[in-house]
């Protein structure tokens, strides 16, 4: 009998993967990508005897941001949809694998929106899996699901979780020698609230694609004009990271080398007044005595020689207020 097990990378998964493996069950690990990991999952091979199957849905992903049917949670995590998308997707890969049922590492009420009876029921329905997830952590707690009925696995093997402590979890790691993993939940940028502000600022000025998705994710940033947003830097990483990221059409503005100061990235629709506004922004993070101005060089970005057309505007820092008015 085999099953396909979804792995985050988190804690939980991985257990719901190994337990129901003990239990003789080959387990075929696989991954879904979204543009909000943090990290790539921690995924360790010898676990499982099987290689980690990744399959990207970045594209779909963004489509279902900007209207998901069962709505967001605390903050721009759409869970209900995206569990859905994905227990959709693994359903398609059954017949691939060979696989008869899917693993999913949810334990009942640790999440409010997405893990409670409701919630997983709308879940196995609108994925077309009814009674075909088999949630191992809290099966005990749960209908009994058709690997169950059918005697794939028993469902006095299988555990009661439930609730958001991580105790037993914690335990049962130890007991199956399990030492490498993620964070839970704590890996997806969108249960972040300073990041979904930014993410919902994006959709709001429809600017929501995979290059300003990744943009959001580095430095400061600030809405210059409807148009028009800067991501200013906020230490030497950031610098070079806004630097590499920078497409045709976008603006780069530094200081000099003989100055200590962000990179900052423009991106948009840009005048000179705008330009002008954006040295002094760039400006506000240099490290200047008081009243001091500085040189801020800027260039826009194009495909043949990055400088070419590099200038530069001696400015005085913006003001807090204007910063802070500007700041997303
Ligand atoms: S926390 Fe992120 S990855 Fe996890 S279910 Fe919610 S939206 Fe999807």
């Amino acid at each position: 009998m085999k099953a396909i097990a979804l792995i985050s990378g988190g804690l939980d998964s991985i257990l719901a993967a190994r337990l129901v493996n003990s239990l003789g069950v080959e387990v075929i690990p696989l991954n879904f990508k979204i543009p909000f990991c943090k990290k790539d999952p921690v995924y360790n091979q010898d676990s499982l005897g099987a290689c980690l199957n990744c399959v990207d849905i970045s594209g779909e992903f963004l489509k279902l941001l900007e209207n998901p049917r069962h709505g967001f949670g605390s903050n721009m995590n759409p869970c209900i949809d995206c569990k859905i998308m994905m227990l959709s997707k693994a359903r398609q890969l059954l017949d691939k694998f060979g696989a008869s049922f899917v693993i999913t590492g949810e334990v009942l009420g640790q999440r409010p929106m997405s893990q409670n009876r409701q919630a997983l029921s709308v879940i196995e329905k609108e994925s077309g899996l009814e009674d075909l997830i088999l949630r191992p952590l809290s099966a005990r707690l749960l209908p009994e699901t058709i690997p169950e009925k059918q005697g794939w696995v028993r469902r006095q093997d299988l555990l009661n979780f439930s609730g958001r402590t991580r105790k037993p979890q914690l335990e049962l790691a130890g007991r199956l020698k399990i030492k490498d993993y993620g964070q839970p939940a704590g890996g997806c940028l969108l249960t972040d609230p300073r990041f979904s502000q930014r993410l919902r600022e994006l959709i709001a000025h429809k600017e929501l694609n995979a290059d300003n998705l990744e943009l959001l994710k580095v430095g400061r940033h600030l809405r210059i004009s409807a148009n028009t947003k800067l991501a200013v830097g906020r230490n030497e990483k950031e610098n070079q990271l806004l630097a590499d990221s920078a497409k045709e059409g976008d603006y780069l503005f530094s200081p000099g080398a003989d100055m200590a100061g962000p990179t900052s990235l423009g991106r948009g629709e840009f005048d000179r007044e705008l330009i002008e506004l954006s040295c002094a922004l760039t400006c506000h993070y240099c490290d200047l005595g008081l009243g001091a101005s500085a040189d801020i060089f800027f260039f826009k970005k194009n495909n043949d020689t990055q400088k070419q057309n590099e200038s530069s505007l001696n400015v005085l820092p913006a003001a807090e207020n204007i910063v802070t008015g500007l700041r997303i």
